[in-house]
């Protein structure tokens, strides 16, 4: 089963990899990492993450890496 990692670390909480995903499986959490940025995180949806990668390549801080 496909699956994301996000690095809590390098996001800075932009959303574009939200606005990308096609079956909506990442949402903006209230966790706020080092920097001070709300991050990303795989919804209780995750399940449905398809591992299409464009939320990867949309990342602009690739804090994104896919499992297939
Ligand atoms: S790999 Fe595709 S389906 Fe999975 S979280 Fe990223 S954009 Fe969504
Ligand atoms: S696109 Fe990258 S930096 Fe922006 S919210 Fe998603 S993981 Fe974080």
């Amino acid at each position: 089963m496909p699956k994301i990692e996000i690095d809590e670390l390098r996001c800075k909480g932009c959303g574009l990899c939200a606005t990308v995903c096609p079956k909506k499986c990442i949402v903006l959490s209230e966790q706020i990492n080092n920097l001070g940025y709300t991050i990303a995180v795989l919804d209780e949806a995750g399940g449905a993450c398809v591992g299409c990668a464009l939320c990867a390549e949309m990342c602009p801080d690739v804090a994104i890496l896919v499992f297939k």
